[in-house]
C-alpha cells in the first residue's frame, strides 16, 4: 500500500500530461483513518467515471457492535451510512471542474426502500464505501489540482461525515437499527401467526405522485377494521395495532378511486423495509409475495400452465408451454406457476392488471360458449384449492366480478379510503345462490422445469469490421428496468417488484454468472437459482462478480425477481 503522499506527489507529476496518464494512480493508499482503493481509472473524460472504494476499519469507525449484529442490522446501518455519505458527496460534486464529466463525485442514491448494496458494505473488519469520481480534464488533459481537491480536501470530510459513529448526529444510527429489527420482528411474526400481511395503524399508503414515491401529504391515515385488528409488541418501539391479513383468499373490494390499488401496491412494496419517514414503515407482507398480472408477449420457456389452459386450437402442448410472445390470459397463468415455483405463497393481484378471461367467466358467457371450445380455467375456479391443497394465499383487488364473493375468506371493503370489514355481509348476499365449484384435477406442475442457457461469450465486428472478435459478455443499463448482455435485451419492466435499477443491475450481473457457469447446459432452473442464492448468502453481491472489480451500483434483488429474470431471458 502506498501512502497518502505518495498518491499526492504521483498526481503532481501527471499534471497536464494526457488523459491515460490518470490510469498510474490505480492502487490502494493509506489516508490515516482510512484507506483509498482507486479501483478503475476511466479511460477518457466522457466515459463511465472511475470507481474508487474507501474502506474504513471497524476498529476505527467504532460502530458499536449491538449496531452490527445481524445482516438485518448491517443492511440498516449500512444504508444510513450510504444516505449520509449521498448528501456530503452532493455538496461537493461538480465544485471541481473541467470537461465531460470532469468533478463529479457520486454514490448510490437510495429509494424509500431498505437494500443491501455494494455502495456500502459492512463486514466483520470494516466498513466498504464504494462511489464514482469523474477525474477532472481540461479537453483530454489531466488536471492534476482539481483532483487533489477532491482526494484530499472534499472527500476526507465526505468519509469523516458518515463513515465514523462518532461523527454521526446522537441517535441517528440507533434509530435506523431498531426500525430494521422491529421490521425483522413483524416478519417473524406473521409467520407465527398465519399472516400474510400486516398494515400498521396510521401507515401513509398513497404517493405523492406517480413519479414520486414519497408519501403523500395530508393522506387519510390507514385505520384497521375491528375485526382484523392484531396487536404486535415490537421489541423497540412497544406496542403497535394494525389490520392483519390473514393467509387464505382475501378480497379487496370497493367503489373505484376508492384506494384498492393503493392499498394493494403498499402490500406489494411490503416485502421490503421502508425508511423511517416513509409512511410505510409498517407496512409488511410476507417475504415471498408476488405481484402476478398479465404480461402479454412475454417470453416463456417450458412452462406447464396446464392449471390455467388446456387444449388450445393449435394443439400447443400446455405442459411444456413455450412462447416468444404470450397471449394476456397465457403469460398471466405462466407468472402464477413460475411465481408458485420459486416459493411465493402470497399471490397479489389487482383485477386492473390481470386477464379478465383468466379471472373469471360469467353465466351467460359458459352457455355461449361450450366448454371444450374454452380452453382456459379461470383463476376463479383453482383459487380455493390454490389455498387448501398448496397452502398458496391470495390478496386480490376486485371492483366488479361479484363470484369472487363465494371464495373469499374475507372481503375488505374500502371506502373512501377506510378500510372495512364486509365479510360477513356479503356471505348473507350469497345466501340461496349457487356456488363455484372447484375445477376437477387440481395439480401442481413438478419442479423439474429446466432452461436452456446460452453461451457465455458475445461476438463484436472488430475494429477494422473485416471481421468479428469474441469476447466476454458486457453489461450494458437500459433505464431502470432493463438491460442488455452480450448484446440481448431483456426488459423487466413489468416485473413491478423491482423497486430499484441497481437490483436490475444486479440481475444483469446473476445472469452473465449463470451463462458463465452454466454455459450451453439444459439446466433445472429451481437448482441454479438455490445455488445463485446460496452465493448471495455467503458472499454478498461481489460473489456473482467473479474476478472482476465490485461495482458501486448493485443492489440486492429477491429470489423472486431471480427467477422472473431468468424466465424471461
Ligand atoms: P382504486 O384502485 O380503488 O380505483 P386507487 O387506489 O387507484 O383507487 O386510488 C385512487 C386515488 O386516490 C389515487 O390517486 C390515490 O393516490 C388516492 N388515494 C389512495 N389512498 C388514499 C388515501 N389514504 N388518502 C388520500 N388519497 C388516497
Ligand atoms: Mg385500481
Amino acid at each position: 500500500m502506498r501512502t497518502a503522499a505518495q498518491l499526492r506527489g504521483d498526481l503532481r507529476d501527471i499534471d497536464r500530461r494526457s488523459y491515460p496518464a490518470y490510469k498510474s494512480l490505480a492502487g490502494s493508499f493509506g489516508f490515516g483513518g482510512y484507506i483509498l482503493h482507486i479501483e478503475h481509472v476511466q479511460g477518457d473524460p466522457f466515459a463511465a467515471p472511475s470507481r474508487l472504494r474507501v474502506e474504513v476499519s471497524r476498529r476505527a469507525a467504532a460502530f458499536p457492535d449491538r449496531l452490527c449484529q445481524s445482516p438485518v442490522d448491517r443492511r440498516a446501518l449500512a444504508d444510513c451510512l450510504l444516505r449520509r455519505f449521498d448528501r456530503q458527496a452532493g455538496r461537493f460534486s461538480f465544485q471541481a471542474k473541467g470537461s465531460g464529466k470532469s468533478g463529479v463525485i457520486a454514490v448510490s442514491r437510495c429509494g424509500q426502500e431498505v437494500l443491501e448494496r455494494t455502495a456500502c458494505e459492512i463486514t466483520d473488519q470494516a466498513v466498504h464505501l464504494r462511489f464514482e469520481v469523474g477525474f477532472p480534464a481540461n479537453g483530454r488533459t489531466i488536471n492534476a489540482p482539481e483532483l487533489e481537491k477532491i482526494l484530499f480536501e472534499y472527500l476526507p470530510v465526505c468519509v469523516e461525515q458518515s463513515l465514523f459513529y462518532a461523527k454521526l448526529p446522537k441517535g441517528e444510527a440507533e434509530e435506523a437499527v431498531f426500525l430494521a429489527e422491529d421490521q425483522a420482528y413483524i416478519r417473524q411474526e406473521l409467520e407465527r401467526r398465519r399472516l400474510a400481511a400486516f398494515v400498521a395503524d396510521g401507515a401513509v399508503l398513497p404517493r405523492e405522485s406517480g413519479v414520486s414515491d414519497r408519501p403523500m401529504a395530508g393522506a387519510v391515515p390507514f385505520a384497521a377494521p375491528e375485526t382484523m385488528a392484531v396487536e404486535l409488541d415490537l421489541p423497540h418501539r412497544g406496542r403497535l395495532r394494525g389490520m392483519g391479513v390473514p393467509e387464505g383468499i382475501t378480497l379487496i373490494a370497493g367503489g373505484g378511486y376508492h384506494g384498492k390499488s393503493t392499498l394493494l401496491k403498499a402490500l406489494e412494496r411490503g416485502v421490503y423495509d421502508h425508511v423511517a419517514g416513509d409512511g410505510r414503515e409498517y407496512v409488511i407482507t410476507r417475504s415471498s409475495a408476488l405481484k402476478i398480472r398479465a404480461e402479454d408477449g412475454r417470453k416463456i420457456t417450458n412452462t406447464d400452465v396446464s392449471l390455467f389452459i388446456n387444449h388450445l386450437p393449435n394443439g400447443r402442448d400446455t405442459v411444456r408451454f413455450s412462447t416468444l410472445d404470450a397471449s394476456g390470459s397465457t403469460s398471466q397463468a405462466a407468472n402464477i406457476i413460475e411465481g408458485i415455483e420459486s416459493g411465493s405463497r402470497v399471490l397479489l393481484i389487482d383485477e386492473d392488471t390481470s386477464a379478465a378471461n383468466l379471472m373469471a367467466r360469467d353465466g351467460l358467457m359458459r352457455l355461449a360458449i361450450a366448454p371444450d371450445k374454452e380452453p382456459i380455467t379461470p383463476f376463479l375456479e383453482r383459487v380455493t384449492d390454490l389455498y387448501k391443497k398448496a397452502g398458496v394465499s391470495v390478496i386480490l383487488v376486485v371492483g366488479s366480478c361479484g363470484d369472487y364473493f363465494h371464495v373469499a375468506d374475507k372481503v375488505l371493503q374500502m371506502d373512501a379510503y377506510r378500510a372495512l370489514d364486509i365479510t360477513d355481509r356479503t356471505r348473507a348476499l350469497l345466501e340461496g345462490r349457487p356456488g363455484v365449484d372447484p375445477a376437477p384435477d387440481f395439480r401442481l406442475p413438478a419442479d423439474r422445469r429446466t432452461l436452456p442457457i446460452a453461451g457465455a461469450v458475445q461476438t463484436r465486428r472488430n475494429y477494422r469490421g473485416s471481421g468479428t472478435v469474441q469476447e466476454r459478455l458486457k453489461v450494458r443499463r437500459l433505464g431502470k428496468t432493463a438491460f442488455s448482455l452480450g448484446g440481448e435485451d431483456l426488459d423487466l419492466r413489468y416485473v413491478e417488484q423491482l423497486v430499484d435499477g441497481e437490483q436490475t443491475q444486479a440481475l444483469a450481473c446473476i445472469l452473465r454468472y449463470v451463462r458463465e457457469r452454466w454455459t450451453g447446459q439444459q439446466v433445472n432452473v429451481r437448482e441454479v437459482v438455490d445455488q445463485v442464492e446460496r452465493i448471495l448468502e455467503t458472499e454478498g453481491l461481489a460473489g456473482i462478480c467473479g474476478d472482476r472489480t465490485v461495482p458501486s451500483g448493485l443492489a440486492m434483488p429477491r429470489r423472486q425477481e431471480i427467477f422472473a429474470c431468468l424466465n424471461r431471458c
